[in-house]
């Protein structure tokens, strides 16, 4: 197989020749498809996130075909097209597991950040964490939906049912929920990089009702708001946007230092929280929404060599919607 890996922290990914993977009990091997780069695919490399398994293969929006079945598998055959989620493994014995909050699992394993994930030709995922997808629809145009839809998908539950709602952070994740929220009849106001004229429109085009910079104030005020960006400095600035008794929701499992702000912008029982990793509830709930919703998603292929350009231009937000990594045919 052909994995671009990670050796060392906040150094660029290197194309490497190893030998297939071979699944063990309860495993299944990908013949990989297509992998989305995913924010946390950077603060991973960035050595951002404590402790990742190094050397790591990161990536974790997996989209490819079984080709080898390791022993007790049922339900999943080779040439089946399946996906794989960031969650890898939960021990199903920890207090959250047993409260049916996988997604909080004390002893946890992540793909692509504390197993070997998706920048590669072929990988390994624990067969209970895998999603059967549906024949319809490219690879690399589904990739997306296996992180920035899905924590998308969790992190707009959490918002509440709020109509007007905010969505910090025009990229992946935003371009998906923003054609979801607007499925469900809710106004969407889509906050970017201040002069970010491209994805104002972009959020435009998908069918939100008002775009601009995430230092303006939105014409009315929001209901709830879900910051994606990994900066810091947008809670105030979403909180100062939202009504009495809103919510603000971060997506993201890494952000800058959050500043000080006045009491009062949290006062009159607005409210703040975070969002954390997903369930499989999540994933089976919401590859029915997408396809009910008709998302269509938005990417940026790349060879999987090029690995280093996606992260270097998904860091420099020259990327309008989602990257994919390609393997090429061999
Ligand atoms: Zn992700
Ligand atoms: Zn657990």
């Amino acid at each position: 197989m052909q994995a671009m890996v990670l050796e060392r922290l906040r150094e660029p990914l290197q194309l490497l020749e190893r030998p297939d993977p071979q699944p063990s009990d309860g495993e299944v091997r990908i013949r990989v498809s297509a992998c989305g780069v995913c924010r946390t695919d950077l603060h991973v490399v960035d050595g951002e996130l404590p402790n990742p398994k190094l050397p790591i293969v990161p990536g974790h929006e997996i989209v490819g075909r079984i080709d080898l079945v390791g022993k007790g598998i049922s339900g999943l055959t080779v040439g089946m097209r399946v996906g794989v989620p960031w969650l890898g493994r939960t021990c199903g014995h920890c207090e959250y597991c047993r409260e049916g909050r996988e997604n909080l699992c004390d002893e946890p394993l992540f793909t692509g950040y504390s197993r070997d994930g998706g920048f590669a030709t072929h990988a390994v995922a624990d067969a209970k964490f895998v999603f059967p997808l549906p024949e319809s629809g490219e690879d690399a145009a589904i990739a997306p939906l296996l992180c920035a839809g899905l924590i998308g998908w969790r992190s707009l539950k959490i918002a509440g049912e709020g109509k007007r709602i905010g969505l910090y952070g025009f990229g992946a994740a935003a371009h998906i929920i923003a054609q979801v929220a607007r499925w469900q009849g809710r106004d969407v106001f889509a906050f970017t990089r201040p002069g970010d004229t491209a994805a104002q429109s972009f959020a435009r085009k998908l069918g939100a009702t008002w775009a601009g910079s995430s230092e303006e104030a939105p014409p009315e005020r929001l209901d709830c708001a879900i910051i994606y960006a990994p900066v810091g400095p947008l809670v105030p600035l979403a909180l100062g946007a939202v009504r009495k008794g809103g919510r603000v929701v971060c997506a993201g499992i890494h952000m800058s230092d959050i500043p000080a702000f006045p009491y009062r912008l949290l006062w009159e029982e607005r409210q703040l929280r975070s969002v954390a990793n997903l369930t499989r509830k999540d994933g089976d709930e919401f590859f029915k929404i997408a396809a009910q919703a008709a998302v269509v998603t938005e990417t940026v292929r790349y060879p999987l060599r090029r690995a280093n350009d996606a992260l270097s231009d998904l860091r420099t937000g020259r990327l309008q919607g989602a990257a994919v990594l390609v393997p090429e045919p061999s």
